[in-house]
């Protein structure tokens, strides 16, 4: 990848498949902003700002927030960049909220340059998010609220009805790349490399 010009990369897959640390890697290498809408919310609520205060429960419940809230934040934070290199991790999650990020990137003359999607066993997942609020735990960090094993499971269903679908609309319009998300982080990583070049 050039280091110039725009560059969008929206990382799909459901919780728990790792999206986030590979995108955190793949934006350090390539020199992207990762856009994470999840931790963007987890430090409103940090901060008990108004939007914290407003998204807390839907956060604690395993709930999408409303495609309002998350388009103005999107919209936001992409009107004060320059050359939109980004890639999106846990947005877009409705296709009401993909409609409007390629409305968004219509506007900025930046489309979406490929779509990952991160494949990882329904019985795999559940695990790696339990795994994960226990490490953060043992290395005395904050847990996240929702890595239980009971928000875990209703946040798998939230996206098996709410953003698969955006499989289906990524790989019409020629952008979905498959991705076996089984592995150490650094084959995975390979394979997404692989399928970006
Ligand atoms: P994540 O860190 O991506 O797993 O997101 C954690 C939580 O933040 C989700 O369970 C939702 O409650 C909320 N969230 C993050 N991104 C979005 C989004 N694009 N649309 C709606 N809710 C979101």
């Amino acid at each position: 990848m050039t280091q110039s010009g725009n560059k969008v990369v929206i990382f799909l897959g459901p919780p728990g498949a790792g999206k986030g640390t590979q995108a955190e890697r793949l934006a350090r290498e390539e020199g992207l902003t990762k856009i994470s809408t999840g931790d963007i919310l987890r430090d409103h609520v940090a901060r008990g700002t108004e939007l914290g205060q407003q998204v807390k429960p839907i956060l604690d419940a395993g709930a999408l927030v409303p495609d309002d809230i998350l388009i103005a934040l999107i919209r936001d934070y992409l009107r004060g960049m320059n050359a939109v290199r980004v890639i999106f991790d846990g947005f877009p999650r409705t296709r009401a909220q993909a409609e409007a990020l390629d409305r968004l990137l219509e506007d900025l003359g930046a489309p979406v340059t490929a779509v990952p999607l991160l494949e990882v066993p329904d019985e795999l997942l559940i695990e790696r998010i339990v795994e994960r609020g226990r490490q953060a735990a043992a290395r005395g960090e904050p847990v996240r609220s929702d890595d239980t094993e009971e928000v875990a499971r209703r946040r798998q269903q939230v996206y098996r009805e709410q953003t698969q679908p955006l499989i289906d609309y990524y790989e019409t319009r020629g952008h979905l790349r498959s991705v076996d998300g089984v592995g150490t982080m650094d084959e995975v990583y390979g394979r997404i490399a692989a399928v970006l070049h």
